[in-house]
């Protein structure tokens, strides 16, 4: 084997060639962003096949997404064909978690074809259960319940390990008995909600010893990408998988919590962030806020959520499959598990949803004599935007500390631009993307739009990226989450609108006729569509007759009468009020609006944020006509694959990938960095969100171009805007500072210019550029705080649970 080298082991530095062929005993790989921390895994796995160290079956490998693992695949098929194709293993946490409770599910009470519940489901179920001990769900919402069930698993804890205290604070400290009776009517059910997918796996490993040992021995080698974003669940189901099959198989006595002596103090305990840790992605349902829905659903694949039979997994020689006895062990095996994890201290980005920074710097406590291998040459970015992130990251306390250099060229240098306003923005970064384009053209070459992406803070930001786009003929995709026409509140918002301009749109009327709940149940609205049918009039119309006929009982008919009174006053002000106002007050009237404010889900706000960003988006249409109609064309953009896209998502699920362009637009104080993120979690928070920064800047190959609004309208008003901190934090010498096409740039307006740069040649530390208070002064708000400190004033306006739903890692696992 030495003489014959395999090619891909030259493809690679000497470090990563250790991190390759340090085959035996636990290897750890901290190393910075695009050092090769995936290729290392890919290649590993390559060469443990190559080597005929393992049957792909007995690797155990887990990606961040769905989509990683699928690329890892095939990668790893490049370099030693098909035989990649035995590795059913290789996977997302929830995806392996699936697998291994269809083949045990007796074992834990559930039977092989279990049902896994989505979002919705999951919150039917609890709200009944809340019925049931006569709570008040209004109090005590179902929604909110799930969240805090959803932040237990992520810790790992069962009903029985949930902390008294904690627990107290839902329901008058019914939450534990709560939780206990959910897990146990989903057995009754045969199904399983996500989090389940790793804690019944892990009581399974707890409970059933051999079950564990079965797969300990199977598992000769493991490798997990993003290691620092691990939560407790993840890290506990880990190290029993990671532990040789001689020893002692842990027994029940083993405590979860203890396991982590982080998980009690650590991030899962701050505040909504550990014990509501939103929406965790459960699948297609959760069209609100759900990152990678797409993930979500392909998490857990269409045989498996149906529990179709997966015998043929194992799919190795029998006699591996026999619980057999270490000894059985491959030549060379040593008495310690084959374990490499890599990852990154300064990427961890999902603290705010469990997941625990600490579980990496614990690795050499819990695999002894781990290899630690640091990489250090940057393959991806170019010199200045290399140094750009580096800079950035190095404001940050508490962290490892790593160099890291790159052998390419300089490049183009970091561009900050100020626009006036987020329109602006928009429409700028659509500029240079078209540039770009005809550039590419004239060269011959169509420039590949699959390599530039918008990597945005808060999901609202993207409405304005799409609007542009649609109206560029600019091909887009939005990953990791729906478009912001088709989430949940703004197709219901819309559903309002469309009954008010079209009385006889049946299907929008059918949307929204018992949402808000009015009282107006299943029976009720079975007699408006059986009557609507017999005579073949619309449902409003039945409805409207309905309301006032005696055939239903008074309640529903009472509130058909009230909605359709309402409609009827909508539609008379249709005529004299502005379309946006029409709309405020539509929503404000129906109880809608009132709907959201009342929920107390973490996603709730960011909803509320959302319908905001509806009725501004309506000023840009003289009527409401005009904008149903542009609607109509919006949502009807199909998207055909194979064609070239800009891509368009959050800092949080850009994680991992690369592009050769990249644009972070709203770099502003409270939005980037997140006045939430500050305010729940100080200084923690705040290095959190740093860390995003860097991730967004070390996603860029060649070009990242950052962009500032001076005036960002939210919640319908306009707010201004100071730069953020963050590009105060960038080296002036890697930075070009430029305007914003269109000439009516934030510089020429506010006072900023290419002299932000001070001597000491920091970015931006003129903060109170004249044209900024100028702006202050106007708009009444913002200013500084004693220290000097900008203060940003607005309360939530920015919306963190909006993005903080939407950030949500899904089944990432
Ligand atoms: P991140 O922290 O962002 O996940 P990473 O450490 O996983 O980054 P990779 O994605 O594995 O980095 O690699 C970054 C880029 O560098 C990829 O395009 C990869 O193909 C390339 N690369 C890595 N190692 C080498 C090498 N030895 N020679 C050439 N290119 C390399
Ligand atoms: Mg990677």
């Amino acid at each position: 084997q030495a003489k014959r080298e395999a090619p891909y082991l030259a493809a690679l530095n000497p470090e990563q060639r250790e991190a390759v062929e340090t085959l035996d005993g636990p290897v750890l790989v901290l190393a910075g962003a695009g050092t090769g921390k995936t290729r290392v895994l890919t290649t590993r796995i390559a060469h443990i096949l190559n080597l005929g160290r393992a049957h792909p079956s007995q690797i155990l490998a887990v990606t961040f997404t769905n989509k990683a693992a699928r690329e890892m695949k095939e990668r790893v098929g490049h370099m030693v064909g098909e035989i990649v194709e035995g590795m059913p293993w290789l996977g997302t946490f929830h995806a392996i978690g699936v697998k291994i409770l269809r083949r045990h599910a007796e074992m834990i009470g559930l039977k092989s074809d279990f049902t896994i519940l989505g979002v919705d489901d999951q919150i039917r179920l609890i709200k009944q259960l809340i019925e049931a001990e006569k709570l008040d769900e209004k109090r005590w919402p179902a929604r909110v319940f799930a969240q805090i069930v959803d932040g237990w698993k992520n810790r790992g804890l069962t009903p029985e390990q949930v902390p008294g205290g904690e627990a107290a604070s839902f329901a008058n400290g019914k939450g534990k008995k709560l939780y206990a009776a959910y897990q146990e009517r989903l057995k009754t059910l045969n199904a399983a909600d996500f989090g389940d997918l790793l804690l019944e796996c892990i009581r399974l490993f707890k409970e059933h010893p051999d079950v564990l040992k079965q797969y300990q021995s199977r598992f000769r080698f493991i490798l997990v990408d993003e290691y620092q974003d691990t939560n407790v669940a993840q890290y506990l189901w880990l190290r029993l998988l990671a532990q040789m099959p001689t020893t002692a198989a842990p027994s029940g006595g083993l405590v979860l919590r203890d396991a982590s002596p982080n998980s009690s103090t650590g991030r899962a305990e701050r505040g909504p962030y550990g014990d509501a840790p939103q929406d965790e992605g459960k699948g297609a349902a959760n069209d609100a806020f759900d990152p990678h829905p797409e993930e979500a659903r392909s998490a857990v694949s269409k045989e498996e959520a149906q529990g179709v039979s997966l015998e043929d997994t194992w799919g190795e020689p029998e006699a591996l499959d026999s619980g057999s006895s270490p000894s059985v062990a491959a030549p060379g095996m040593t008495d310690r598990k084959n374990i490499c994890c890599v990852g990154d201290d300064d990427q961890s980005i999902y603290g705010w949803r469990g997941a625990e920074v600490d579980n990496i710097l614990r690795f050499d406590h819990d695999f002894p004599g781990a290899k630690v291998i640091r990489l250090e040459r940057n393959y991806r970015s170019t010199g200045h935007i290399l140094a750009a992130a580096s800079t950035l990251i190095a404001h940050n306390e508490g962290r490892l500390g790593k160099t890291l250099h790159t052998e390419d060229v300089d490049g183009e240098k970091v561009e900050v631009t100020g626009a006036w306003d987020s329109e602006e923005e928009a429409r700028a970064i659509g500029e240079e993307i078209e540039q770009m384009q005809r550039a590419a053209r004239d060269e011959g070459a169509d420039h590949p739009l699959d390599e530039i992406a918008i990597l945005v803070r808060a999901s609202f930001q993207m409405r304005e990226f799409e609007e542009r786009f649609i109206q560029l003929g600019l091909p887009y995709r939005v990953i990791g989450g729906p478009r912001f026409y088709e989430r949940a509140e703004i197709r219901d918002a819309l559903a309002y609108l469309r009954v008010i301009a079209q009385p006889a749109d049946d299907l929008a009327f059918e949307r929204i006729v018992n949402t808000p709940k009015r009282g107006l149940g299943d029976a009720a609205l079975q007699m408006l569509h059986d009557y609507a049918r017999k005579q073949r009039i619309p449902l409003t119309e039945a409805a409207a007759i309905m309301s006032s006929t005696d055939e239903m009982k008074p309640k529903p008919r009472n509130a058909l009468r009230g909605l359709m009174e309402s409609f009827a006053r909508w539609r008379k002000q249709k005529d004299t009020l502005p379309h946006t106002e029409l709309a405020e007050i539509v929503l404000d009237e129906s109880g809608y609006t009132e709907m959201w404010q009342k929920d107390r889900s973490a996603d709730a706000a960011g909803r509320l944020e959302n319908l905001k960003e509806l009725v501004r988006s309506m000023e840009e249409f003289e009527n409401l006509a005009g904008f149903l109609e542009h609607i109509s064309l919006v949502m009807d953009t199909a998207e055909g694959d194979s064609e070239q896209k800009v891509s368009i998502m959050t800092l949080h699920s850009a994680k991992g990938l690369e592009f050769d362009t990249v644009f972070l637009p709203g770099w502003e104080e409270g939005l980037f960095p997140h006045q939430r993120s500050l305010d729940e979690q100080g200084k923690a928070g705040l290095e959190e969100e740093r860390r995003l920064a860097h991730v967004g800047l070390t996603r860029a190959r060649k070009r990242a171009r950052i962009y500032f609004a001076t005036n960002r309208r939210v919640h319908g008003m306009w707010q201004s805007n100071i730069p953020s901190r963050f590009l105060d934090e960038l080296p002036a010498q890697h930075v070009e500072v430029k305007e914003a096409a269109g000439g009516t740039g934030g510089f020429g307006m506010s006072g900023y210019g290419p002299s932000r740069f001070d001597e000491a040649g920091a970015f931006g530390s003129k903060y109170t550029t004249p044209g900024w208070q100028r702006a202050q002064g106007r708009r009444g708000a913002g200013g500084f705080s004693e220290n000097g400190q900008p203060r940003y004033v607005p309360d939530g306006v920015f919306n963190q649970d909006e993005d903080y739903g939407d950030d949500v890692a899904p089944p990432r696992s």
